[in-house]
């Protein structure tokens, strides 16, 4: 059988990981994977079942009833348990407990060994934290995005506002930057660029010319 074809975006919240792979994806019609989303649903059904709230994390419930937890997309869509969550999984709420969940390495492990079952079946674009480090080190074509946090933080508010009229620029500033200090100290599996990616600032591109630039890319080492 022939080997897909992977490629692994990383970066830090909010840099524009997810427009990228979406139309990569699109483009080469492989798969998009949006890792970020498995672990959003997680924290839900914690939050859900009370397990995780804004003062306590009862991690060992959560670890004990992971198999419960069944998570496929459906056209890019989140479903949690057979149930269409992509909204949810977007609120400020999740977004707060989603970095905590993260930390704890059964979660991880249940999740990458879903992540590489989809890499084995399918030619693949994968956004993440961990992607070209943690679950496809052997990946085609490894990314790794940055971006101001001030860029990153509107880019969050302008697509959170129709969802959340709650959210505030200022609270969403904060989040990211809560979230990419837990994501990047933690233990296990924190964000890093991999040693062989290429390291992209988005903020010196429009997403057009981001497509375009790592289309040339990939196309050069899909060797056509
Ligand atoms: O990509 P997104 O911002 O939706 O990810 C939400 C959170 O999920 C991240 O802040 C991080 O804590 C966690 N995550 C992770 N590893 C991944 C993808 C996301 O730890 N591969």
């Amino acid at each position: 059988m022939k080997k897909s074809f992977i490629i692994a975006i990383d970066g830090a919240s909010s840099t524009g990981k997810s427009t990228l792979a979406k139309g990569l994806a699109k483009e080469l019609d492989f798969v998009y994977v949006d890792s970020g989303a498995m672990y959003r649903g997680i924290t839900l059904y914690a939050q859900q079942l009370g397990w995780l709230t804004t003062t306590h994390f009862d991690k060992e419930e959560l670890i004990a009833h992971l198999d419960d937890i069944q998570l496929t997309f459906a056209n890019n869509i989140l479903l949690l348990n057979g149930k269409d969550v992509s909204i949810e999984i977007r609120t400020m709420s999740v977004s707060n407990g989603v970095s905590q969940v993260a930390t704890i390495s059964a979660v991880r492990a249940f999740l990458v060994a879903q992540q590489r079952t989809i890499g084995i079946k399918h030619n693949v674009v994968m956004d993440g934290r961990d992607i070209g480090t943690v679950v496809f080190p052997h990946a085609d074509v490894k990314l790794f995005l940055t971006a101001d946090a001030n860029i990153r933080a509107q880019r969050r508010f302008d697509e959170l506002k129709p969802v959340d009229p709650s959210a505030t620029f200022d609270a969403i500033l904060e989040n990211i930057t809560q979230r990419d200090h837990l994501d990047s100290t933690r233990a296990d599996s924190p964000l890093m660029q991999a040693t062989d990616a290429i390291a992209i600032n988005a903020s010196d591109y429009g997403i057009r010319a981001l497509q375009k630039y790592v289309l040339k890319l990939v196309k050069k080492q899909m060797g056509s």
